[in-house]
């Protein structure tokens, strides 16, 4: 408890409450608690006072940032340029000049703070250009370059020999080197960076980069608020390293390439796989579903024989082929005797089990090639391709006689009636269908327990009495 009253007080703290501020420094932030700043209104990635009137970039989120945590309010001092906000500062109306290099002439009135954030400069030329090894042997070049920057004052003592152009901006620097009317401009990294995609300049390039010429921005103060510089300081030291990167990459996202690539190549790859696979499963389940569905719907369920449509499909194959090559085809339309007296008497279930105990016994006595299947209810058919109606006859027989003989689980003796038909050149599955099924209505008429076999245009079947 103790400590959560002690967290929620932390909390409620100002930010500054965690920088270790002296009694003078308290002191001060009491009596001036907002601070004047003049920027550059157009420096853009850096600064920019938009058309709202704010101000914008990385030094604005940077210089937010510090004074957040150094307990101090920004008031923003506009100006129509950076000159007017070096003037500015001289005159002493704004104490804050927001991101600066620190140089020899403006020591003489601002301090400076430690830097915010490091950046190098880079001498930008078209892509003809040749690189530059040596700016000192660069005689009458000209180098365009904003006024008022660090980097003229710099190259004006140390490169004498330059012929400096100036112009009102960085976009400006820039675009007088893309129009041949300067060779060279030297700017910070992350501006030519930003200038060159966002005005599409790609016949820019990089020339070459100068010792020594780095930038470390700074927070510059006037020489009368010393007390001011090192609360900001204390601020700037408690900024880390994933904070200015976090603020630079909302302003430039720098994307850096190839680690980046092959990690999305993987991800890319992996999903790839994982599309893939899946696909496959789903391919592999649905076929094996699929059989499931086919087997299903062509199986008689209670005796795993084919079904009614199943039968007729096959029989239609069989038909077709025997028609066409005109190979000889026989049907065995099969019934068990008086099966309703089974139900009756020992049950439906009793029933069943007669039924699966005989399909399985057909199933054993027909050959491979044969087509047996459940017709409906307690009959059966049996499609004998390459089989002579004297063979399925023959056949038939055996049959009748193995299911007369058969010691059923239902403790009976029970009999099958069967009908016996030909196919003949020309005739329909119908016509030949019906044969079968007018022979085995014979063998019921005349006794059953027997084959009758009724040939295509028979007046009489032939009846054979059980042995
Ligand atoms: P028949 O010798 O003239 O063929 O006499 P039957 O009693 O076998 O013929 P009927 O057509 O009078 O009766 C057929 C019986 O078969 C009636 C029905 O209860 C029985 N049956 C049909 N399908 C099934 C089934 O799936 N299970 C059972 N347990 N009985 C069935
Ligand atoms: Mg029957
Ligand atoms: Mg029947």
């Amino acid at each position: 408890m103790r400590l959560l009253v002690l967290s929620l007080l932390l909390l409620s703290l100002p930010l500054n409450a965690a920088l270790p501020l002296t009694e003078a420094q308290r002191d001060y932030l009491r009596s001036n608690p907002e601070v004047n700043v003049c920027v550059d209104p157009d420096w853009q990635p850096f600064e920019i006072i938009d058309a709202r009137g704010e101000h914008q970039g990385i030094a604005a989120d940077l210089l937010r940032l510090v004074a957040e945590r150094a307990g101090l309010r920004l008031r923003i001092l506009p100006t129509v340029d950076w000159e007017a906000s070096l003037a500015a500062s001289q005159a002493g109306r704004c104490q804050l000049l927001s991101f600066l290099n620190q140089t020899a002439e403006r020591d003489a009135w601002l301090l400076f703070t430690e830097p915010l954030f490091n950046d190098v400069n880079v001498l930008i030329s078209r892509e003809e250009y040749p690189p530059v090894r040596d700016l000192a042997a660069l005689v009458g070049a000209r180098v365009a370059l904003p006024s008022g920057t660090s980097i003229e004052e710099r190259l004006r003592r140390q490169y004498p020999g330059l012929q400096i152009v100036h112009t009102q901006n960085e976009a400006q620097a820039l675009s007088l080197v893309n129009q041949r009317e300067a060779e060279l401009t030297m700017r910070s990294l992350t501006v030519a960076a930003y200038t060159i995609k966002q005005e599409g300049w790609f016949n820019l390039k990089i020339a070459g980069q100068v010792e020594g010429f780095d930038n470390l921005f700074r927070i510059g103060v006037l020489h009368s608020e010393p007390l001011l510089r090192d609360l900001l300081n204390l601020a700037i030291a408690s900024l880390t390293p994933a904070e200015v990167n976090a603020i630079v990459n909302r302003h430039v996202p720098i994307r850096i390439e190839s680690p980046t690539n092959y990690r999305l190549a993987a991800q890319v790859a992996l999903v790839f796989a994982l599309v893939l696979l899946s696909n496959l499963f789903w391919i592999r389940r649905l076929r094996r579903l699929n059989r499931r569905l086919q087997h299903k719907s062509s199986t008689d369920v209670l005796t795993g024989l084919a079904n009614r449509s199943e039968l007729n499909r096959r029989s239609q194959i069989c038909f077709e082929q025997a028609q066409r090559h005109g190979r000889p085809l026989a049907l065995i339309m099969l019934d068990l005797d008086h099966f309703k007296q089974v139900n009756d008497q020992l049950g439906h279930l009793v029933g069943d089990r007669v039924l699966r105990e005989l399909a399985a016994l057909l199933q054993g006595c027909v050959r491979l090639g044969d087509c047996l299947g459940r017709w409906g209810g307690e009959e059966f058919l049996l499609v004998c391709p390459e089989t002579s109606g004297a063979q399925a006859q023959q056949l038939a027989e055996r049959i009748v006689a193995q299911v007369r003989h058969h010691g059923f689980s239902s403790g009976r003796q029970h009999c099958l009636s069967a009908g016996v038909a030909e196919c003949v050149a020309g005739e329909s599955l119908d016509s030949l269908l019906q044969r079968a099924d007018e022979a085995l209505y014979q063998a019921k008429s005349s006794g059953r327990d027997r084959v009758c076999y009724l040939s295509a245009g028979a007046a009489s079947p032939m009846a054979q009495q059980p042995g």
